[in-house]
């Protein structure tokens, strides 16, 4: 009896470690996503005056994704397609959302699976920090979209020093630039914080890895900077004293801000130990918006259209576990690869919710499969008027060679890969191309949904519409 009971205790220690070793093969997955950061602004794809070191070490010890897109060219709707895997046309996200915390169909329709949700599933712990910007309403924030904690704010931006967030919570909200304004959320607890926002969102992702090292977790660090308005503190703009151009200064030293959050980052995996089979990605929402501002460097186009310099991005991993380092990737990839990556590798039989449009591109990186990750890549750009009634689409379509792209300036076929900076033509030599190109992305749009709320330019409109928008 004595010895049967001894066999299963054992037996019941041998099923824990077991068990624990299986689930510590998970890698941890860190999420890093800057606002507007230009293509051309970061270390690892050539940036002279703003020094990125931490950053580009994940290029270093990972892959830079040289053609690397998000699926739209503004905050909103990339970060819904980068979310739930899917370009966020199939339902209807295709505007820049406003605030608006009454309105529930105002941000990512409940049909929709986030990353979050889908990690999950498979016990991972889920932490959002910074910008939520899928909607206020409260069926829509993070703790109801897979998030076990949250720690940020739900507008598409945020001011970045303390003394300026002096609305208690939404029901202050008295238009959409105040809320701007309000008091950072803890869950859903409004609170009192005193750090620079930045340093801020820093400092939680890293608590956060603290807490739970011992379990697989996942951190979407959406850092608002350095989307506007440009604030920065002393401590970085010190750095960049020499940037005589007022507003490349300040950028400068937000970016220098995000670029210390990912070396704190990076040193706590170190000192926990889980630094080689933790996954880290980090890109950005949509180009530069060339205010005096960003550099996208030799791309054309900005922030809000679909030439290069609106949807193509710095965009870098590393794995050092599995994924050799110093490589560059240069066939295009998309944001929404994350997600099918991230599936494939936690829950790969589980079947996901609704229909994945990225890649796992794990065997690519792994040189296992040689293939293009895609064989188009596809936009639709919404474009906003002030007149709600009137609608004009730009398009664009992405093979491995080249681009179709029509938009208010532009009806053409480029060849990337012969010219990055889309001048060329080739429309009539190509024709066939640019048909075919043209006939796939007509192909494609059929499962697309016109955009199911008003966006950030129809604001009076809503407000017409909404009266009570910001009435308590
Ligand atoms: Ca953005």
């Amino acid at each position: 009896m004595y010895k049967k009971f001894l066999f299963l205790i054992i037996l019941f220690l041998f099923t824990i470690s077991f068990n624990n070793k299986k689930e510590n093969t998970k890698p941890n997955i860190i999420l890093i996503l800057v606002d507007d950061l230009g293509y051309a602004d970061v270390g690892f794809n050539g940036s002279k005056d703003i020094k990125t070191p931490h950053i580009d070490n994940i290029a270093d010890n990972g892959v830079i994704f040289s053609e690397g897109y998000v699926s739209y060219p503004v905050c909103g709707p990339s970060r819904a397609g980068l979310i739930t895997g899917r370009y966020q046309d199939t339902f209807g996200f295709g505007k820049n959302p406003l605030f608006a915390p009454k309105d529930p169909n105002m941000g990512l329709p409940l049909s929709e699976e986030t990353i979050g949700d889908m990690l999950k599933i498979s016990n991972y712990r889920t932490f959002a920090v910074g910008k939520w910007h899928l909607g206020a309403h409260e069926s829509l924030r993070p703790m109801k979209r897979g998030f076990d904690e949250f720690f940020g704010f739900l507008t598409g931006g945020h001011r970045y020093f303390p003394h300026e967030w002096d609305l208690e919570d939404e029901t202050k909200v008295k238009s959409q630039s105040a809320a701007y304004r309000t008091k950072l959320l803890r869950n859903e607890e409004r609170i009192v914080e005193k750090e620079y926002l930045t340093d801020a969102l820093s400092r939680e992702s890293v608590d956060f890895i603290d807490r739970n090292a011992d379990n697989p977790f996942f951190i979407y660090l959406a850092y608002n900077a350095p989307h506007g308005p440009l604030q920065a503190t002393e401590k970085y703009l010190k750095r960049y004293s020499h940037i005589k151009e007022k507003n490349r200064r300040i950028y400068a030293a937000m970016v220098s801000a995000v670029d210390d959050g990912v070396g704190n980052i990076i040193s706590k995996l170190k000192e926990k130990g889980i630094y080689e089979n933790t996954i880290v990605y980090f890109l950005s929402d949509n180009g530069g918006r060339l205010r005096g501002d960003s550099d996208n460097g030799e791309l054309r186009g900005k922030k809000g259209n679909l030439f290069e310099g609106g949807i193509r991005v710095p965009f870098v991993m590393q794995w050092p576990k599995e994924i050799k380092g110093g490589q560059i990737f240069d066939k295009p990839v998309i944001s929404l690869d994350i997600f099918a990556t991230s599936k494939a590798l936690t829950s790969p039989g589980i079947k996901p919710k609704n229909e994945l449009h990225g890649v796992n591109l794990i065997p690519f990186l792994k040189g296992e499969n040689k293939k293009n990750p895609h064989d188009f890549l596809f936009w639709r750009n919404n474009l906003m008027q002030k007149d709600v009634n009137l609608r004009y689409e730009a398009s664009a379509v992405r093979t491995e060679k080249f681009k179709f792209i029509k938009n208010k300036e532009s009806d053409a076929l480029y060849n990337l890969k012969n010219e990055i900076s889309e001048k060329t033509n080739l429309k009539d030599q190509n024709q066939e191309m640019y048909d075919s190109l043209k006939y796939n992305y007509s192909k494609w749009y059929k499962k697309l949904m016109d955009p199911i709320f008003l966006g950030l330019l129809a604001n009076k409109e809503y407000n017409r519409l909404n009266p009570d928008r910001f009435k308590n």
